[in-house]
């Protein structure tokens, strides 16, 4: 239920100029279990289901820094002539379902590709919709979500320049590593895990991704042998 854990707070869209309602998540929320790609969950709710804003009124879906950032004015012309054309009108929910939350990822992957957004955030979309699919127990889904995202991260290490926020290129590839064997691709992950492991430069600057290579190596190793 996310009663009592979610707020209302009215934003205006840079596409359409209206005013839209946005659900946000207040930050007492309880971990419950945190998976090695990055998933976290927490207790009796999903915050991911409502990571992707989306307007009411013209249907523009992205992330929060994506609505409060200055879009380029090149990026509102193709959007808008497509989406104040188009009449997509998305209802307000204050409680988004499974697929109501996947319908706001889905629109902001498409978003993305239409304005050729970069991989990095494209990889970030597939990868919490990977997420809430896990979390619902459709692994057809998640996996089909976790490939794109992995796809993204490695197309993103080689075009995009890093840090992106917090985000560092070790970061990232600790994180395809992950998705790889949770893929069942251990050779991947692996081929990821090593790099990290053997560069002297992470253990010294980023020792929390080098552990974490180490013990997702360990536990990749010890799989093999059962
Ligand atoms: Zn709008």
């Amino acid at each position: 239920m996310a009663v009592g854990k979610t707020f209302i707070v009215e934003k205006t869209c840079p596409i359409c100029e209206q005013t839209f309602r946005v659900v946000k998540t207040r930050s007492r929320i309880l971990v419950t279990k945190r998976d090695e790609d990055g998933c976290t969950h927490y207790e009796d709710f999903n915050p991911y289901y409502y990571t992707v804003w989306v307007c009411e009124h013209c249907g523009f879906a992205a992330d929060e820094k994506t609505f409060t950032t200055k879009i380029p004015d090149r990026h509102l012309t193709i959007l808008r002539a497509v989406l104040l054309t188009k009449n997509i009108k998305i209802p307000f929910v204050e409680e988004r379902t499974l697929g109501e939350a996947a319908t706001a990822f889905r629109l902001a992957l498409k978003f993305q590709d239409l304005i050729r957004g970069k991989s990095s955030k494209k990889a970030k979309y597939a990868h919490q919709l990977a997420w809430i699919y896990r979390e619902a127990g459709d692994t057809t889904q998640e996996n089909e979500f976790l490939a794109k995202a992995a796809d993204f991260y490695e197309d993103a290490l080689m075009r995009e320049s890093f840090p992106i926020g917090e985000l560092t290129d070790n970061a990232v590839m600790y994180i395809v590593a992950a998705i790889y064997w949770r893929l069942g691709d251990r050779q991947k992950a692996t081929t990821y895990l090593s790099r990290l492991i053997s560069d002297k430069g992470v253990r010294e600057r980023e020792p929390r991704i080098h552990d974490k290579a180490r013990d997702l190596w360990g536990d990749i190793r010890a799989a093999k042998k059962k």
